[in-house]
């Protein structure tokens, strides 16, 4: 089949790959001059498992304050109708713990699967590390995680409780300093570079025959025909099937098409910063449960993420959040990472939907498939959701339940 795919972030490219390999014709439209400019640029790089990750799924493990200093979603201005109601939502997703987290968290293991896979195949040397710890401050935080927990226990994923001498000797850096009360140790865990992976799987599909139209903004998106308008152009350009991959740009391609899907974008941070001192740095990734920020070993640098904002695409940084990464950084691995030069600051935006699963499937429309709506966990879950596009494209079965992630819960 001829195949147009609209997006190159992650989940686009790694959706390309899965779509060639299976023999199809594919184009690759993105309006950016490169692959993983936008939400895939500077992500925490966590993978696997994926429900302790910082903003997974709402109200597991972390209250929602949306008041005072320690607030978890800070509300800037430039907000409009349409996040408060996703706020809404959000926050009754919480309450009823009806967000879809055993699917998820199946969705994700498949995706490191299937990841693990394709970075053997193709020796993709992407900075990763394995092993995670989920750092605590208090008893009352461990107790909050039981549901997940069990949940990560159900779908086999290796849990250990550990006290504070025991992540100390998995993680030596941690300053003995730290309000440490205890951790959730993930030995199977994974994190590494998103960026680093897309552009190096974006040069070998390129290589295997898929087109990357870069600098190619589609207007609008077709079902019947099937196809893709670009900018500029008179004509639709006509294929098989069309992909959805579009990020936080789907929402607004979807209306055309008579669809809907209640996105919003969240914003948060990363600092990347060289290393400094070897051993005062993490060896692979942790979760400073409480703060909601990440602390990631990606080769020679230290990436800190959190922060979490509804506000306006061209906000101003906010200081008190990234004062608040530095900080987080100071208490667990002081003198890790060298934050005078060299930084990379970023702001970027988690595409979530209320529930914080994505829409991974057909789209009810003839020749249109939908892989977006990722929220904080695009990198996680991209290449399971990329394989099972690709297998519903080729009408498969695909090898994972895909139950509570189509577009016909909302
Ligand atoms: C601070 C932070 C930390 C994060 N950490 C993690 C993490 O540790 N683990 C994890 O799994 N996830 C993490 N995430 C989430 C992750 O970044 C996203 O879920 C993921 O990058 C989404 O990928 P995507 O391909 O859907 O979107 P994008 O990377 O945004 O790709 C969409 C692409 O579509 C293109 N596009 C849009 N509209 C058009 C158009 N009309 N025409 C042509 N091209 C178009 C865009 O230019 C863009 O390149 C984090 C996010 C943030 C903000």
């Amino acid at each position: 089949m001829k195949i147009a795919i609209v997006g190159a972030g992650i989940v686009g490219v790694t959706t390309a790959y899965e779509l060639a390999s299976d023999g199809h014709e594919v184009t690759v439209f993105e309006q950016r001059s490169a692959a993983a400019e936008e939400a895939s640029f500077a992500t925490a790089g966590l993978l696997a498992p994926h429900l302790l990750n910082p903003w997974a799924v709402p109200g597991f493990g972390h209250a929602l304050r949306l008041t005072g200093a320690h607030a978890t979603l800070r509300l800037a201005g430039g907000m409009g109708r349409a996040n408060l109601a996703w706020l809404w939502r959000w926050r009754s997703a919480a309450r009823q713990h009806s967000a879809p987290a055993a699917a998820l968290e199946r969705l994700a293991q498949y995706s490191l699967a299937r990841l693990k896979t394709i970075a053997i195949q193709h020796e993709l040397d992407f900075e990763a590390c394995d092993g995670r710890l989920v750092l605590l401050r208090s008893e009352a935080e461990r107790q909050a995680l039981q549901p997940a927990l069990q949940v990560l226990r159900d779908a086999g994923v290796a849990v250990h409780e550990i006290d504070a001498d025991a992540a100390r000797k998995i993680e030596p850096g941690l300053s003995p300093e730290a309000p440490l009360a205890g951790a959730i140790h993930l030995p199977d865990a994974w994190a590494g570079n998103c960026r680093l992976f897309a552009q190096l799987l974006r040069q070998g599909t390129q290589g295997a025959g898929v087109q990357f139209a870069f600098g190619t903004r589609i207007d609008r998106v077709s079902s019947s025909p099937t196809g893709v308008a670009v900018q500029g152009e008179a004509e639709l350009r006509r294929f098989d099937a069309v992909v959805l991959c579009a990020g936080m740009a789907s929402a607004a391609l979807l209306p055309a098409l008579g669809l809907g899907l209640p996105m919003t974008a969240v914003y948060g941070y990363s600092v990347s910063a060289p290393l400094r001192e070897d051993t005062h740095a993490p060896r692979s990734s942790v979760v400073d449960m409480a703060q909601q920020i990440s602390i990631t070993r990606l080769g020679q640098r230290v990436r800190i993420a959190g922060g979490a904002e509804l506000a306006g695409a061209g906000a101003e940084h906010h200081t008190p959040t990234l004062q608040r990464l530095y900080r987080t950084l100071n208490d667990w691995f002081p003198g890790g990472a060298q934050l005078s030069s060299s930084l990379q600051i970023w702001r970027g935006a988690r595409t979530m939907l209320p529930d914080g699963a994505p829409v991974v499937g057909a789209s009810g429309l003839p020749g249109l498939w939908l892989n977006t709506g990722h929220g904080a966990g695009g990198w996680a879950l991209a290449c399971g959701s990329a394989r099972a596009v690709a297998d519903l494209v080729a009408q498969r079965e695909p090898e994972i339940n895909l139950d509570g992630l189509g577009i016909r819960r909302f």
